[in-house]
């Protein structure tokens, strides 16, 4: 199969797979889904008992159960560089936690205040810190306070949804649509252009042109309402427009390239297996 970039943004992107079959544009769909790795916030440990600053006492409480405290943060994206860190049950120290297995946060806070997700403060690297820093966790009123420590591990979303990087991941057929030359001037072609509902044609000079065919949805408003037009629709059996987004974890372009890496991978896997039988 053949990739061609449309667009690739920091954190979403849009692509031809070209020369591949439903299935492999599945297989693409599900292993970026649920395989890849990253690090989420995964241990929370909350203070508990009176906190002190600048002489006045605040309680180590807020209006939300911790659990839930500890969900919020759980979903917080926590930048994973794969050179950097590597799953525990695999690391060299043995599933202890050490730094090539774990990074650890801070949060300290005292109220009134929104505490947001920038709160979290990574021990160590700066660099660490999380990738979106207004995601409010919780709200304290005066006289409240939190002091927590997180640890963030490796781990992909076949175990939870905070391991999963990318969102929106979907495909459809990629659309080939023509408009014949010898149609295009008649007012059957002409209508095409008023009533598509995703605006792929333009009218240029008094004829019919194909603009955007990759945003056509096959919906065949045009070829059922407008008989006679010389426009023809149909999906590509073997090219696909795939597109998806990531929570800002890895880029893009890292999320794509984990999944390809992954994807062969597993192929590699099945076929030495079907070779053993
Ligand atoms: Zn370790």
């Amino acid at each position: 199969m053949d990739i061609e970039i449309i667009e690739m943004a920091e954190r979403k992107a849009k692509f031809l797979l070209r020369n591949s079959s439903p299935a492999m544009a599945n297989a693409l769909r599900r292993t970026m889904l649920s395989d890849i790795p990253k690090m989420a916030i995964d241990r929370v440990e909350f203070h508990l008992g009176p906190i002190m600053v600048d002489d006045k006492e605040y309680e180590s409480i807020t209006p939300l159960f911790d659990e839930i405290i500890a969900h919020r943060l759980g979903m917080v994206p926590v930048p994973t560089d794969y050179t950097l860190f590597t799953y525990q049950d695999e690391c060299p120290c043995g599933g202890v936690g050490c730094p090539s297995c774990t990074i650890m946060y801070s949060l300290n806070k005292i109220g009134p205040c929104t505490v947001l997700s920038g709160d979290l403060l990574p021990l160590g690297n700066p660099e660490l810190k999380v990738k979106d820093e207004f995601v409010p966790i919780v709200e304290l009123a005066d006289g409240q306070a939190v002091l927590i420590y997180c640890i963030a591990l490796m781990g992909t979303a076949k175990k939870h949804v905070k391991w999963q990087v990318a969102n929106g991941v979907g495909y459809k057929y990629m659309p080939v649509v023509s408009a014949d030359p010898e149609k295009a001037s008649s007012p059957a072609a002409l209508r095409c252009a008023e009533i598509c509902p995703k605006k792929v044609f333009e009218v240029e000079n008094g004829k019919l042109t194909v603009k955007r065919p990759l945003d056509c949805s096959l919906c065949m408003t045009c070829i059922e309402e407008s008989e006679g037009s010389g426009v023809t629709v149909e999906g590509s059996e073997k090219d696909f427009v795939f597109k998806f987004e990531t929570d800002g974890s890895l880029t893009a372009q890292q999320c794509l390239d984990k999944t390809l890496e992954i994807l062969s991978s597993k192929a590699s896997g099945f076929k030495m297996q079907i070779e053993e039988i």
